[in-house]
């Protein structure tokens, strides 16, 4: 199993975008792996999560659906030999599927090198994580938005504190059994909860490969609207900093902002998506991969044939910056410590 986390930190270390550009069309013309799966097989959540678009009613009513084993099937059919990442749950709730185990073992049937769920965790058994793992899951990211009973029943709405107490020994215990199942924890950090991050290894404990420490943005319609990271940014060193430099002691990897990006506003600057667009593929009830791509008809390779993609991406190493106005929130530069 690759460790993800290394070739991440490897791609973050390349500065150059041609040398990238230059290493996925010679991924792609060789016919080998390189995109990223990000897949919701259902979307709706059982959490209403202040900070997420789940709490807004309108959001809901326009975006539903299931997709049913077939299609899963036909999907990996046309995409998954080419991912080198099956991330299985993106802005959805993946535990809602009733098939999510035969997913994994599909994604794993194509010999994804990496797959990952994103998930709360609060439907899950100690049997169905166990299962997981038994089918091929390389690692779990539990999305938790605080670190004490009131906060976490607060900020995640339906969810149950205990019950993601409970989650954690779970794991525990399946990590005991499968030592290379990784679990990482997503912290998404507000005003609301900054502070009770000084108690995060009280409640989560050690037992953890990933934290990746999120501080809010917008993201849509939400039923939260405090979006405002200066105390964030004024208490980075004395709440941020003890956690990133404990995980550096404890070879935890630590996703985390550099203190001078937490406070960088939404604006209207330029970004270049080149790499994003080459390599990121969602899939969902509602699309897949692109909007003219039709799994039921196309493959991967059919598609890129007929759209002429290894000569595109080969443009797209001279090219210049091809940059795009971003008028949303600003995507936040993370560091992989
Ligand atoms: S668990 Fe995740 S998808 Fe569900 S409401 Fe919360 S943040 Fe949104």
């Amino acid at each position: 199993m690759p460790n993800i986390y290394k070739i991440l930190r490897f791609g973050t270390l390349i500065k150059s975008k041609r040398i990238k550009l230059l290493g996925i069309w010679g991924l792609h013309i060789l016919g080998k792996r390189y995109i990223g799966i990000f897949f919701d097989p259902v979307l709706a959540c059982n959490f209403r999560c202040k900070m997420c678009y789940f709490s807004d009613e309108g959001w809901r009513k326009e975006h539903k659906g299931v997709l049913s084993f077939d299609d899963i099937e036909l999907i990996g059919k046309a995409l998954f030999h080419r991912a080198l990442k099956f991330q299985i749950g993106c802005g959805a709730e993946p535990t809602l599927h009733k098939d999510l185990i035969k997913i994994i073992a599909l994604g794993k049937q194509y010999k994804i090198p990496y797959i990952s769920l994103t998930t709360n965790g609060n439907l899950l058994t100690k049997e169905q994580l166990l299962e997981a793992a038994e089918a091929g899951l390389n690692e779990i990211t539990v999305s938790v938005h605080g670190l004490t009973e009131k906060t976490y029943e607060s900020l995640m709405t339906n969810g149950k504190f205990d019950v993601f107490r409970q989650l954690l020994e779970n794991i525990s215990a399946v990590r005991k059994q499968y030592p290379a199942f990784k679990l990482r924890i997503n912290y998404t950090i507000n005003n609301d909860n900054l502070d009770e991050l000084s108690n995060l290894w009280d409640v989560i404990g050690y037992d953890i490969d990933v934290l990746q420490l999120r501080p809010i943005q917008k993201i849509g319609e939400s039923e939260y609207a405090d979006f405002d990271r200066k105390a964030i940014y004024d208490k980075y060193d004395t709440i941020l900093l003890p956690l990133i430099e404990e995980c550096q002691r404890r070879n935890i990897i630590c996703i985390a902002p550099k203190k001078e990006n937490i406070l960088l506003l939404e604006t209207d600057e330029e970004t270049d998506d080149r790499i994003e667009k080459a390599t990121y593929c969602y899939v969902s009830p509602a699309s897949c991969w692109k909007d003219d791509f039709d799994y039921r008809k196309d493959t991967f390779d059919s598609y890129a044939k007929s759209h002429h993609t290894g000569k595109r991406l080969f443009r797209n190493i001279f090219q210049k910056n091809n940059s795009r106005k971003v008028d949303v929130t600003r995507k936040m530069n993370y560091d992989i410590n």
